[in-house]
């Protein structure tokens, strides 16, 4: 039987796909039910695999031991604003920055390349890695390379892994009804910049990726709240819209989002009607989504301003304790419930 037939009949099962690895329903689905089935469990308190968090979190002394791993297939692997080698480090460095840990140990480099693939490439991916891991504050320790056969990948494959240490984590599921959610800049610009350049909008000079690493600019955050940073999550892959409904599910919490108040740049706003898609949706890789206790709000934005990554912070939102589990935006005219996307649209956007 031919696999097309096989399927037809439902007789192979089904198959992963795309919208598997996109960030939204479906990809959560996929590893709650069976990737992240089966494992034991960490002790009490601490954050393994079933809490789906940014990463895991081990007590270690007084404080905490942070982990994350995050493999990087975009296509094209230099885009504007960034690379591949970019990405790979700010988004592991970012994943333990949103736990707690903006402190990061080290991390590892993993690259599988494609038989063929330019050694110029290569040496501007090695340079920018080595820039991106100068701002952040941070050194690849380990690695590894693999070769396999022209055809077998495309292009190149880059696995990053971050250990970091922090006195006190912040999970993405703290947030209590009256917490403010305060965004630190404009969302959509990485995935928008990314579909512009490959639709050729010619658009690219004034759109371009915020991939960066943002490990002190949540440092500044935290010295600002003293504590009343209770969730934090980068929106990446399903956008903030994905990043909020995560949170308000793991919470228990509605989340009011005002959508006047959400920075969105003219140019992303103006490619992302083109392209048809929204915001809301868009893989961000060089912001935050922060909850914080309502009378520390404004401290943490005033400090999040001073610095310059976050000189379009903004209160973008409240949590509610109605409709929990759910992301609803104030239109100014109305409000409405806003999905999570099933799947974004938009394959190797990190
Ligand atoms: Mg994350």
């Amino acid at each position: 039987m031919s696999d097309r037939v096989g399927e037809k009949y439902g007789v192979l099962g089904e198959r992963v796909t795309l919208k598997h690895g996109a960030g939204g329903r479906a990809m959560r689905m996929l590893i709650e039910d069976k990737l992240a089935a089966g494992f034991a469990p960490l002790a009490d308190g601490e954050i393994g695999l079933a809490a789906m968090d940014d990463g895991a979190a081990f007590r270690l002394g007084d404080g905490w031991l942070v982990v994350t791993t995050d493999s990087h297939v975009i296509h094209p692997v230099f885009f504007p604003g960034g690379d591949i080698g970019r990405l790979a480090v700010a988004g592991t460095v970012n994943d333990l920055a949103v736990m707690g840990a903006t402190d990061v140990l080290g991390l590892t480099s993993a690259m599988v390349i494609e038989e063929g693939f330019p050694q110029s490439d290569l040496e501007r991916i090695q340079r920018s890695m080595q820039e991106t891991c100068q701002e952040a504050g941070v050194t690849i320790v380990t690695g590894d390379t693999k070769v396999m056969g022209k055809g077998e990948l495309d292009g190149i494959i880059i696995n990053t892994t971050g250990v970091g240490l922090a006195e006190s984590i912040v999970s993405d599921s703290g947030l209590n009804p009256g917490d403010r959610i305060v965004l630190t800049g404009p969302i959509g610009e990485h995935g928008i910049a990314l579909m512009a350049a490959r639709r050729g909008l010619g658009l690219e000079g004034d759109l371009r990726s915020d991939v960066a690493p943002i490990n002190d600019l949540i440092r500044t955050a935290r010295g600002a709240a003293d504590g009343s940073i209770v969730a934090m999550k980068d929106p990446t892959r399903g956008g903030l819209a994905s990043a909020l409904t995560e949170m308000a599910e793991k919470s228990g919490v509605g989340i009011v989002i005002d959508e006047a108040s959400v920075p969105v740049t003219d140019v992303v706003r103006a490619a992302a009607e083109i392209l048809g898609l929204d915001p809301f949706h868009i893989a961000n890789e060089g912001k935050a989504v922060i909850g914080v206790r309502p009378n520390a709000a404004d401290a943490v934005l005033t400090a999040l301003r001073s610095n310059p990554q976050g000189k379009d912070a903004a209160i973008v939102g409240t949590c509610i304790d109605e409709h929990r589990g759910r992301l609803i935006l104030d239109t100014g005219f109305g409000r409405r419930l806003v999905s999570e996307p099933e799947g974004e649209p938009l394959p190797r956007i990190c």
